[in-house]
């Protein structure tokens, strides 16, 4: 896996570039945003690890142009430990998830491998977390291998979920995806589908992290 590390501090890039090392992964290291987008737009990379607080250009914006440049590329940022509506604002940019700061490198190594994994399951038509399992191509859902029968919404904000494993999505970023499906959208359709599928599964399946989102699967 090739990672691109945009962070200013240089004490903490290079200990992460080098614990990275240790764990097999070679990462770039640049100290500003702007450095980030250059190598973005010439570099092939798999993930980019992205801190919000940047010298040049904002974080958020850095996050803007990146999805622009690719969209499909992951973005893990980096974020103040309070900072409830950065990380709000960089989910709806499109950030792939969120590290508050402090935190440990093997927290990073296991939302990495998360994002590793996402990126593998993307080639399959099953998606799958804990014992619930949904076959897209047979538009099915299953819990611990029961049939489950799910309205057309309900089955939606799953399969947006399951796609995202480990990935907190915003309210904001699944009203997006019912839209894009052509569903109608009010303003408390997402709590109320979510509250409906919440019935449905073991009560710790769906996350809520308040005032952030939902998630399923370990982060
Ligand atoms: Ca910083």
């Amino acid at each position: 896996m090739r990672l691109l590390l945009v962070e200013d501090d240089i004490h903490l890039a290079n200990g992460l570039r080098e614990s990275l090392r240790h764990e097999g992964c070679s990462a770039d290291v640049v100290f500003n945003g702007y450095d980030g987008l250059t190598a973005i737009q010439s570099g092939d990379f798999d993930i980019v690890i992205l801190d919000l607080g940047l010298p040049d250009i904002d974080g958020l914006s850095v996050l803007k142009k990146a999805k622009q440049i690719n969209k499909a590329l992951p973005v893990l940022i980096l974020t103040a430990r309070d900072g409830i509506e950065s990380k709000v604002q960089g989910l709806d940019l499109g950030a792939d998830d969120y590290l508050a700061k402090p935190f440990e490198p093997a927290e990073l190594f296991a939302r990495l491998r998360v994002a590793s994994r996402r990126v593998n399951q993307a080639q399959s038509s099953l998606l799958q977390c804990g014992e619930v399992t949904m076959d897209t191509s047979a538009h099915s859902v299953t819990l611990n291998d029961g049939l489950l029968s799910l309205p057309r919404k309900e089955y939606m904000l799953l399969k947006a979920l399951l796609e995202n494993q480990g990935r907190v999505q915003s309210k904001q970023q699944l009203e997006n995806k019912l839209y894009q499906w052509g569903e109608e959208v009010g303003s408390n359709t997402i709590e109320v589908h979510i509250h409906h599928l919440r019935k449905k599964f073991p009560s710790d399946f769906i996350k809520t992290l308040r005032g952030i989102g939902y998630v399923v699967g370990k982060r």
